[in-house]
């Protein structure tokens, strides 16, 4: 996935070299392999749920974790990172947001570029674009097919295309599986809405059987039980969205428990669609202006009293704000039931402003502990189990063998949620990115 095999064979040509130098001349020893880095003094999250380890050691080599835990020993010539005191988790993964093209004024892969960069500052280091437009889905695929490739200095992208919907026959369903997969789609995404152009469960059925039969993964927008149920009885892998209209019943925990469906809540979806109606205080926010610089338009475009006006006016919007309580309510019965939770934010959409990528997606793990999640169950939904929904086997946890994602704090998320905030600095497969 991350690595290719190019980059495995010019690895193992510094190992090379060294031996044939020591044969020939018996020069000076040099440490075989690859450069080693060793952060050391570091509370270790390791994403999993498992207790922190305190005063750990983790080694790096190239693109990968290659030991972590208390006793590992720093090897000769390693480049020696001292965090003393720091806390070291995994780089954060969004298991539900969007890569979408927002700008009037600047040409769409700059634009892409720089917001997948936003979400790696901000310690997003791996999203799920759960939804492109048309104009911006072919873009945001050669985004993803070359970061493999690449000293990648952004978050990595996977992406459904656009979200598929209303398919009023099995066939129609397939076909539009079928085209979204030869467009490069890595995942399928669906709208799933009562009412006019509602599509049934022999269609949801095909379309998810279609997508199985390509090798990917379902997921789908819903907003009421009938509908999380109908999806999770045809075959779906993931609820990309918070039941919101009641409580969810034991019938839907045990068809998502037995189907081993996960669950993404994206809470501040719900915040965004109200929150707008007076200027939020968090645009104060120091560390919500480090984003100014992408934020900056939508932010003043929300600051309007004209727009704010508007939210206040607007019944949809204000009764999301009952909504939002359901969907706290439904977190805390599904997580305390053992379904699998990942972290997910619906941020990035266009016409949908004010989702912000970055920040707002330590705004939904401050908003999952308020919903009754303890911060060690939050810090695992925004790893390992935003991993385990997306099915993504080499980032979400600090283990050997995974991808060097990691997020440095100054202070431990285990006593605050907020301290993810504290970014000390982030790592993108070994390397740590530059904070300007
Ligand atoms: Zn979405």
């Amino acid at each position: 996935m991350v690595r290719n095999s190019i980059r495995v064979w010019a690895a193992a040509l510094p190992a090379l070299l060294a031996i044939s130098a020591a044969a020939c001349q018996s020069a000076p020893e040099v440490p075989e392999g690859p450069p080693v880095t060793a952060l050391t003094g570091v509370r270790i999250i390791d994403g999993s749920g498992q207790a922190p380890v305190e005063g750990g050691t983790i080694l790096i080599s190239e693109d990968r974790i290659t030991a972590a835990g208390a006793d590992v020993e720093v090897p000769a010539g390693a480049t020696v990172v001292n965090l003393d005191g720091k806390t070291v988790m995994p780089g954060l993964i969004n298991a539900h947001g969007h890569v979408q093209y927002l700008s009037d004024s600047i040409p769409m892969r700059d634009d892409l570029v720089r917001r997948l960069r936003m979400y790696a500052d901000y310690g997003v280091t791996t999203v799920v674009s759960l939804g492109q437009q048309e104009d911006d889905r072919d873009a945001v695929v050669a985004l993803r097919d070359e970061q493999d490739g690449i000293e990648l200095d952004r978050a990595r992208v996977y992406t459904s295309g656009p979200s598929t919907r209303a398919h009023q026959s099995s066939e129609a369903a397939r076909e539009a599986v079928a085209d979204l997969a030869d467009r490069g789609a890595d995942r399928i995404k669906f709208h799933m809405q009562s009412g006019d152009g509602a599509m049934s469960g022999e269609t949801v059925a095909s379309l998810i059987d279609e997508a199985h039969t390509r090798g990917l993964r379902t997921f789908s927008h819903i907003f009421t039980l009938d509908e999380a149920k109908l999806i999770v009885n045809n075959g779906i892998d993931v609820v990309a969205h918070s039941v919101r209209d009641q409580d969810v019943d034991e019938e839907l925990i045990e068809a998502m428990r037995s189907r081993d469906v996960g669950y993404i809540p994206t809470l501040t979806r719900e915040l965004s669609v109200f929150t707008y109606e007076t200027t939020p205080a968090f645009f104060d926010d120091p560390f919500f202006q480090y984003g100014i610089s992408v934020y900056g338009e939508e932010a003043d475009m929300l600051s309007e009293e004209g727009y704010q006006q508007k939210v206040r006016m607007d019944e949809g919007a204000q009764a999301i704000k009952a909504a939002l309580a359901q969907a706290n309510r439904n977190l805390k019965i599904l997580s305390d039931a053992g379904i699998q939770i990942g972290m997910g934010t619906d941020s990035g959409v266009r016409g949908n402003p004010g989702r912000w990528q970055g920040y707002f997606e330590h705004v939904e793990m401050e908003m999952m502990v308020e919903a009754g999640m303890t911060p060690m169950q939050v810090l695992v939904a925004a790893t390992s189990g935003a991993a385990a929904v997306s099915a993504l086997d080499q980032v979400g946890t600090i283990a050997p063998g995974m991808v060097a994602d990691l997020l440095v704090l100054d202070a431990n998320p285990l006593d605050d949620i907020n301290n993810t905030r504290q970014i000390n600095s982030v790592w993108i497969e070994g390397r740590q990115l530059s904070r300007d």
